[in-house]
């Protein structure tokens, strides 16, 4: 149930928890309880993923859908993956530009044999499905594009630099015990023209199981080397909660590369959730309406 204001409450019949991308720069915490409530709309943990991601990429403030990040050569190429943990069914596309990327990926979960299309055959079944294309970006987006040709970095020191990065995700609990996880997003400011990033890589942005739902955010190779969401979910799968499988995985990925915002959120098939960052902000909300996660600071790369 919703309440008239909009914002979730905790008897809904799934529950959802939503994030609005890790940063390394300071932002007010932005309320995402108006993507948890969207999702109740399906009774499906598949359908509820997919329709608050949807909210979250109609969000002009979010680098996914309308509010994504414009590549170096001024371009879109946004990336989207959904995984139904109770079929091991996974969709995801790469490099498109549609106004919903994440209803794209679920129609390669649903209605083809593949995980992973990009290209031309990507934006042929999104304009089968009558998907809207994404023709330009936000004003600010394509205004901090511009500031970073001038030289006048506002994007950050270099590739992967804390202030560059952000993306939406969603996991879900149905009331069938059905687990599943979705991620959208821009990309990271400053990557070149065919760069993919982890959100679509089934293991490194996202997972989900019989057991678990898996999320991250934050500098997608970092993800990609690490299989980071695998990494996190198999501890859960395991029998560690996910608030400490999150900081274990984190503080792994720290190991690596300390001055690398990132972000975990796991849900398991008991409703337990857990989430952990590094970075200086990060946007979540739950059925319990706006959430905190633990927070592990920065080191600075100077
Ligand atoms: N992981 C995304 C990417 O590398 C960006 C992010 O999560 O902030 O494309």
């Amino acid at each position: 149930m919703i309440d008239a204001g909009g914002s979730a409450t905790e008897d809904q019949s799934v529950r959802v928890y939503v994030h609005g991308g890790v940063s390394g720069r300071t932002r007010e915490a932005r309320d995402l309880t108006y993507a948890v409530a969207a999702a109740q709309v399906s009774s499906s943990a598949l359908g509820a993923v997919e329709a608050a991601i949807m909210k979250l990429e109609d969000d002009p403030e979010l680098n996914a859908g309308y509010g994504a990040v414009l590549n170096v050569a001024g371009g879109l190429e946004l990336d989207a993956g959904i995984a139904d943990g109770s079929t091991g069914a996974v969709g995801a596309v790469a490099g498109i530009a549609v106004r919903n990327p994440i209803r794209l990926a679920r129609a390669v979960l649903e209605h083809t044999p593949h995980v992973l299309v990009t290209g031309q055959g990507a934006a042929r079944l999104a304009e089968e499905l009558g998907l809207a294309p994404l023709e330009d970006t936000t004003p600010s987006q394509r205004a901090r594009w511009q500031e970073s040709l001038s030289g006048k970095a506002s994007a950050g020191d270099g590739f992967g630099a804390p202030e560059q990065v952000d993306t939406v995700g969603a996991v879900a609990l149905d009331e069938r015990g059905r687990l599943c996880a979705g991620s959208s997003t821009g990309g990271v400011a400053g990557q070149m023209a065919g760069r993919v990033g982890d959100s679509p890589l089934f293991g490194a942005g996202f997972y989900a199981s019989r057991a678990v739902a898996v999320i991250g955010t934050g500098v997608g190779e970092l993800f990609i080397e690490t299989l980071a969401s695998l990494r996190a979910g198999h501890l859960i799968e395991c029998g560690v909660a996910p608030q400490q499988a999150c900081e274990s995985t984190l503080a792994m990925l720290g190991e690596r590369r300390a001055d690398a915002a990132a972000g975990l959120l796991a849900l398991d098939d008991e409703g337990r959730v857990g989430a952990a960052y590094r970075g200086d902000s990060w946007s979540l909300a739950g059925p319990e309406g706006i959430m905190d996660a633990v927070r592990l600071e920065l080191v600075s790369r100077r």
